[in-house]
């Protein structure tokens, strides 16, 4: 997978990313056929049911190529694996198989106009009726708006304030009731569509019932952290790859650039921080589904994004005035380790995470 993934990004990301990104199309056939929509998922759908740890192999390779193509992986990789081992045999049955061979992409709507990291904050309502679950709501940020097929929507099913009711919601793209009205203008990744998801009495299935739509979520938050800490960690590999390069062929001052001190220490830095960053994202990944998979994740999406915007200034610094060509695979890099900081929960967000783990200790000191 790992070698799949690589190739992708040499013989089609690299290839075709800029003409994506002029015509603002995301690369759908391209994504479909790529054999990497399914690695979580499980075999009797045609998934590769990979560990997470392998998983993070694959995304460090695909954040070498493009960090947003990548997150949208990851989002749409999250829900295939989530669907296919849904209790709901008819939503698992319709929806599982063709997720994982990419003939069909997932997006997830949890946050709102007024509600991104107090996602407990959310107001989009979930009605039981007679015959099945509608869905009243306006979410936004919601990435592939209107490209993919099927969306995890996390909505309330009562008025009462709270998140002790709130239930995940399988809602397909194409019926009454689901329009995309809205979508984004952004510093970077024209390719791909994020935008405001509105829901007028949407039908939906049932993925977690009310009371475990929260835990649901953020269990494939967690997922979905460390694939962005190994997002990072790619575009950290790949934006110090590129200073080695060019360092390493510009003479000035009659030596070559990579010969000066300063810029070996620089670069020496921003080499310890990959280290670092692949080790936290492994140790993250090992400890998912444990009672210590939240922190060690909260570590691991904290500092890796964190570093790749360091690493990605850095080789923009050693490239001097060739860092800043927009047709540059670097032009895009600190854009998308800032996009990296906030997807799928905020760095801030991380800290509470990691501070209330400490408060606890100390209490228990
Ligand atoms: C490219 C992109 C794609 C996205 N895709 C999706 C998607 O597909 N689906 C989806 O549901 N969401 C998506 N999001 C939304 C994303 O999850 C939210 O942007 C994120 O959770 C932060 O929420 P917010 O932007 O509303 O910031 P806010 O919650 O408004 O936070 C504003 C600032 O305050 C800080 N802050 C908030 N609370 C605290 C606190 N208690 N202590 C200290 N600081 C705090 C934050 O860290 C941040 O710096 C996407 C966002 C981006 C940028």
């Amino acid at each position: 997978m790992q070698a799949a993934a690589a190739r992708f990004v040499r013989d089609v990301v690299r290839v075709l990313v800029g003409e994506w990104e002029r015509r603002g199309r995301y690369p759908r056939e391209e994504v479909g056929a790529s054999g990497l929509t399914g690695p979580f998922s499980p075999k009797e759908v045609g998934g590769l049911d990979l560990s997470y740890p392998q998983g993070m192999d694959v995304f460090e390779e695909l954040g070498r190529g493009d960090a947003a193509l990548a997150f949208s992986l990851s989002m749409h990789n999250a829900v295939a694996a989530a669907v296919s081992r849904a209790e709901d045999a008819g939503l698992a049955t319709a929806w599982g198989e063709r997720l994982a061979a990419g003939e069909a992409l997932g997006g997830f709507s949890l946050t709102e106009p007024h509600a991104g990291s107090d996602a407990g904050a959310i107001t989009t309502r979930a009605n039981e009726r007679a015959d099945g679950w509608t869905v009243s709501g306006r979410k936004a940020w919601v990435s592939l708006a209107g490209e993919a097929d099927l969306f995890l929507v996390v909505c309330k099913t009562r008025v009462e304030p709270g998140h002790r009711d709130i239930a995940m919601v399988a809602v397909e793209r194409d019926q009454p009731g689901v329009s995309f009205p809205v979508i984004y203008r952004k510093a970077a990744a024209d390719f791909l569509p994020i935008g405001e998801m509105h829901l007028d009495r949407a039908r939906g299935t049932l993925l977690a019932p009310p009371g475990q739509g929260m835990r649901a979520a953020l269990s494939a938050i967690d997922v979905a952290r460390c694939d962005v800490a190994a997002i990072a960690n790619g575009l950290h590999a790949e934006a110090l790859d590129l200073a080695l390069a060019y360092a390493r062929d510009r003479v000035a001052f009659g030596q070559r650039v990579l010969d000066f001190q300063g810029i070996q220490w620089a670069l020496a830095d921003a080499a310890t921080d990959l280290e670092a960053g692949r080790v936290l994202t492994r140790r993250a990944a090992e400890r998912l589904g444990t009672p210590g998979g939240p922190v060690a994740v909260a570590h691991a999406k904290r500092f890796c994004p964190d570093a790749a915007l360091r690493a990605a200034l850095l080789a923009s610094e050693v490239l001097g005035a060739y860092g800043w060509l927009r047709d540059h695979p670097l032009a895009r890099f600190a854009d998308y380790a800032k996009m990296l900081q906030v997807v799928d929960g905020t760095a801030e967000v991380q800290r509470i995470v990691i501070a209330r783990d400490l408060v606890r200790r100390a209490e228990e000191l």
